[in-house]
């Protein structure tokens, strides 16, 4: 029977990943996430899984972002028992993510039942219930601690430098050979958290191509947030930062801290309206085991590297709707990090509109969102339903991601000793992928293969 893997998902999309791999007739699923880019990609979570839940034995989980765990809920609904392995920080963030997945879930099935919208689910994908169930079913596991697996395969975690807790999984069939998926690669030296791990052996590797057509700016974070901030003081604009919870939040706070020390961040109110972002702080602020040397070092010291001076934790709806009635300048920080979904989107909707906002993107906006059509400059926007101009200044911090860029890629892959018999490329869009895949094969000379969804390749 032999090993083979399928891609359900995040196969020339950015989202959704799930890869099944099958190991002498038992299936082991790898990522179990939430499509959650255009609407014809988001239809997708309510299609029925490719196999019967209940027959996956095991799942392995890379890390705690929505697009690889946040549809667990719906398997474990469906019938799978666990367990689904993960390192102990990303079962932290999931328990943090995914009852707050369930609740949004709930509210905007909710909305759009009151509101008579007859194009959107009246249900939710799944409830806050559903999430606690799936949080029942993660195992943790350390990095570098091997685990059997079921068809006699074992697989360990290595640090992958992307989010608090993420790894790289690398799997290891009875055959000798192995297989190592990168979940979502990270970048070496970006604040808080250790740099991905260097591997230079697998007969099969699954990676992710997000930024794979381009290498990120050299621009200075920090001195586009000090020329920003200052233009707020000065007009008394309001600041909106759609940020991912987890992750992006946590190196914004860190970056307006050292704003701070250095004596260039204007005095604001800095609200962080976002309950999940709130609890997710508090875990990359305890999770030693993940930190890198710096953050160590400035928590020893007792620097607060992630509690700016003046930042309002907002955690209920009430006061994240009375900051409608607010005159700036002020920073708001709120999810999600891509506007199509959370609390920015009623800031968004709200003061989009007004000159005096300055909205400024952290992070990759995936095509379909809301946060690509504001960002690519259009004019008017619908939101929530509603037709509003786009008036406001629109910013990107170009340099912020959590994901290698193309030349991050290229040279970690030069870590390997010899090439993978296959290299697959998930996680991007075309694009990206027939970028990243010429440059491999013209640098490198890999076989690489872009699979497209529910195709399955046999290996070995
Ligand atoms: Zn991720």
């Amino acid at each position: 029977m032999g090993q083979s893997i399928m891609f359900c998902g995040a196969a020339q999309t950015v989202t959704g990943s799930r890869h099944l791999i099958s190991v002498e007739g038992h299936d082991i699923l790898v990522d179990c996430g939430l499509f959650q880019g255009s609407r014809a990609e988001s239809e997708l979570n309510w299609k029925p899984f490719e196999v019967p839940p209940s027959e996956i034995e095991a799942a392995i989980i890379t890390h705690a972002h929505l697009d690889h765990v946040g549809w667990l809920p719906v398997l474990v609904r469906g019938g799978f028992r666990g367990p689904a392995y993960a390192t102990p920080a990303t079962i932290g963030l999931a328990k943090i993510s995914l009852p707050d997945s369930g609740r949004i879930q709930e509210e905007d099935a909710q909305h759009n039942r009151r509101h008579g919208r007859q194009d959107e689910h009246p249900d939710p994908l799944y409830t806050e219930e559903d999430a606690y169930a799936a949080l029942r079913v993660l195992k943790p596991i350390h990095y570098d601690q091997m685990q059997s697996l079921p068809g006699g395969a074992t697989f360990r975690f290595l640090p992958a430098g992307h989010i608090l807790g993420s790894a790289f999984a690398e799997i290891y069939f009875a055959n000798g050979e192995r297989i190592l998926m990168t979940g979502d690669l990270g970048r070496f030296d970006t604040p808080i958290i250790r740099d991905p791990a260097i591997v230079d052996h697998a007969e099969y590797l699954v990676i992710e191509s997000t930024y794979g057509d381009r290498s990120h700016s050299k621009e200075d974070v920090v001195g586009k947030l000090e020329s920003i901030v200052a233009e707020a003081a000065k007009s008394h604009a309001a600041v909106l930062i759609p940020s991912f919870s987890i992750g992006r939040t946590q190196e914004l706070l860190y970056y307006i801290r050292q704003l701070q020390n250095a004596g260039k961040m204007p005095r604001m109110p800095i609200f962080l309206d976002s309950p999940m972002a709130v609890s997710a702080t508090q875990l990359y602020a305890d999770s030693v085991e993940e930190q890198d040397q710096d953050m160590k070092i400035a928590l020893s010291e007792n620097l607060s590297p992630l509690d700016p001076d003046g930042l309002i934790l907002v955690r209920d709806r009430e006061q994240s709707k009375a900051l409608n009635a607010r005159k700036g300048p002020f920073i708001i920080i709120a999810g999600s990090g891509m506007a199509n979904g959370g609390r920015i989107v009623h800031h968004l909707l709200h003061r989009i509109s007004d000159p005096n906002t300055i909205v400024v993107f952290t992070g990759y906006q995936a095509d379909g969102t809301l946060g690509r059509r504001i960002l690519e400059g259009a004019k008017e926007v619908r939101i929530l339903g509603e037709q509003v101009p786009v008036r406001a200044q629109i910013e990107k911090l170009n340099a912020l991601s959590a994901h290698a860029g193309q030349d991050e890629i290229l040279s970690w892959l030069h870590g390997f000793k010899e090439p993978p018999k296959t290299t697959f490329l998930v996680h991007g869009e075309p694009p990206a992928q027939q970028a990243l895949k010429a440059k491999i094969e013209q640098d490198l000379h890999w076989h690489v293969v872009i699979p497209s969804r529910d195709q399955k390749f046999d290996l070995g």
